[in-house]
């Protein structure tokens, strides 16, 4: 089985105008390489993605990804990669890999594209710390009592409930009604963050998140807000701060 890794004519800077041009790369596209950037050496299995966009087979992406690279090849212009036959190996424009005529293998992003999307969604929103919470490697030291970390709490930080929470809820933020993908556009979308609801010190060893009823997407203003105190505020008590000036 050979590996597919010829070169294309597109450069990082190049990949980061298509990334931000809706025009080129729809949300769908933005949600399968967001999955496969997050994955070690950003590559995955065409089967995963499926499963974990709820696509009912992978042969919808196998359809999703060559429209994308038409669209790549139609605004850049350069030569697409060819097979011998003269046909297009469109799953080849955007990622490396091998040839599904030979099995299914996974995608792996070219690196000018995984760099690409580094610039611009880049930025760990994990990363971000806030007072009153804590990381995931903390969460021993909640059970036994000795919390004494300041960052953002594992089930903020869970991407699977973060996700589950985004699909419920949107991505307006649940106190001033910031729309992040309205303003930004796809860009926004990675931005929004979830805020968890029950404060942690009545959280217990058998908890199970429930990320529609106990996250809420919120927007970095508000979120920092809600955590300003020690005990966090509830999304209620910021909103009435902010008052008349919510737009909802
Ligand atoms: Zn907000
Ligand atoms: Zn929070």
């Amino acid at each position: 089985m050979r590996f597919y890794d010829d070169p294309i004519e597109i450069s990082a800077e190049v990949w980061a105008e298509l990334l931000t041009d809706s025009e080129v790369t729809r949300k769908e596209d933005l949600e399968v390489l967001k999955l496969i950037y997050e994955s070690r050496n950003h590559e995955m299995h065409a089967k995963e993605i499926a499963l974990k966009l709820n696509l009912s087979h992978h042969v919808a992406l196998n359809s999703q990804i060559p429209r994308f690279s038409k669209r790549v090849i139609a605004r850049t212009g350069v030569p697409p990669p060819i097979r011998e036959d003269g046909s297009i190996r469109w799953w080849h424009v955007p990622f490396w890999g091998y040839d599904k005529r030979n099995g299914t293998g996974s995608w792996i992003m070219r690196p000018e594209l995984a760099e690409a999307y580094k610039r611009i969604f880049g930025q760990d929103d994990s990363e971000i710390v806030y007072p009153g919470e804590m990381t995931v490697q903390d969460s021993t030291d909640l059970f036994e009592g000795a919390v004494s970390k300041i960052v953002v709490n594992r089930y903020e930080r869970d991407g699977k409930a973060r996700t589950k929470c985004i699909e419920h809820y949107g991505y307006r933020c649940a106190v001033c009604g910031f729309d992040f993908e309205r303003v930004y556009g796809p860009i926004g979308q990675n931005k929004i963050h979830v805020h968890h609801l029950i404060p942690l010190s009545e959280i217990r060893r058998e908890y199970k998140i429930d990320p529609i009823r106990d996250l809420r997407p919120v927007c970095p203003n508000c979120h920092l807000v809600i955590h300003s105190k020690r005990e966090p505020l509830t999304i209620d008590e910021v909103k009435e701060m902010i008052g008349s000036n919510s737009s909802q």
